[in-house]
């Protein structure tokens, strides 16, 4: 028996806590409050069980045709993953040589990190302001999370176009939160003269399927054609393929949840401001908040979570002042703020 060194030395990803109790508040994974679309329980209540004999169509057609369409690209240049973690892992697989490194900002999403240690490779994290440093170094895979998580802080798209200009290798924004924020930079994945650079989306945050697992890219084919290469034949299975149609088709229902979810954003960034702590400017569904001194984050989240309201403490020394809260809806936000 014998385990690869890489994985002996691997420090696994830890997800925020999934708590089994039913009466906890939430607001750790940056997960939706609000339900999916009612289309999604229709498509599930029609569900006929007897074609799932078959296996599901193996290049997921109706729902590549819908991603197509919404963003006036053509089915060519869409992926979709089980999901957007399995697109960034296929894309260390796709896009990086057993001598390059995979390049994110830092702090940001931290699986990239764990990303680059299961592929053995080097990770090399740069400052909002130093990401230029990344063309020169042998970073062939450059993820851009944009809004950054944990932070919510958005990075002007003319920046990140500017950026993989100078890029020799692939870049992928990772728009996971961008239904949430003022602009996306999707225009730069569909643009024809566009050679490196993929627009990644989830299902998770602003569809409120984070169960059903379901994300997506678009980018130049031949891109997209080497992630096909790299998958697994049937990657997304048929609930999530018809389910995550229905939701993406209902635009009215996704673009009423988006907006409730910012209204309580702005009017919770204000309550905490009120009460002394600094809150960076959000265009997420989450904040990343410092509370006021002696008050440490530690002690906040020790205390939170002692009320089963649950967020998010990243230990460190570029995340360990502040928590990351999740925007949930207006009378969760009251019950933490009360808790405060
Ligand atoms: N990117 C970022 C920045 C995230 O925060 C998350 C959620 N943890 C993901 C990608 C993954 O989302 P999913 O795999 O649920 O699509």
């Amino acid at each position: 028996m014998r385990i690869k060194e890489s994985v002996m030395r691997l420090e696994p990803y830890v997800p925020g806590e999934q708590p089994k109790a039913k009466d906890v508040v939430k607001l750790n994974t940056n997960e939706n409050p609000y339900p999916p679309s009612p289309k999604c329980a229709e498509v599930l209540a029609g569900f006929d069980l007897d074609r799932r004999r078959r296996y599901p169509d193996p290049e997921f057609a109706a729902l590549r045709e819908e991603i197509a369409r919404q963003n006036t690209t053509t089915p060519d240049r869409v992926f979709v993953g089980n999901g957007s973690d399995e697109v960034l892992a296929l894309a260390a697989r796709a896009f990086v040589e057993d001598d390059e490194k995979i390049g994110s900002l830092d702090p940001s999403y931290s699986l990239y990190k764990t990303l680059a240690a299961i592929r053995d490779v080097e990770w090399r994290g740069f400052g909002k302001d130093r990401t230029g440093k990344a063309a020169s170094g042998k970073v062939s895979l450059f993820l851009w999370t944009n809004p950054n998580a944990p932070t919510g802080e958005f990075a002007e798209p003319k920046a990140i176009a500017a950026f993989a200009r100078k890029f020799p290798g692939v870049v992928i924004v990772d728009e996971a939160y961008a239904d949430f924020a003022r602009a996306n930079c999707m225009s730069l994945a569909t643009a024809p003269r566009n050679r490196n650079v993929i627009v990644m989306r989830t299902f998770s945050k602003s569809y409120s399927l984070a169960g059903l697992r379901v994300g997506y890219c678009v980018g130049p084919a031949d891109l997209i054609d080497a992630l096909y290469k790299v998958k697994d034949s049937y990657n997304v299975d048929a609930v999530a393929q018809s389910v995550a149609l229905a939701a993406l088709k209902d635009r009215a229902y996704h673009r009423k949840t988006v907006a409730k979810v910012v209204k309580t954003r702005k009017a919770f960034a204000k309550a905490l401001e009120k009460r002394g702590w600094d809150v960076i400017p959000s265009e997420s569904n989450f904040v990343f908040a410092k509370p006021p001194a002696p008050a440490t984050a530690a002690d906040v989240f020790a205390m939170l979570k002692s009320k089963n309201i649950f967020v998010r403490y990243f230990p460190g020394p570029l995340t360990g002042d502040r928590l990351r809260i999740t925007i949930g809806t207006d009378s969760q936000m009251k019950t933490l703020l009360d808790a405060l």
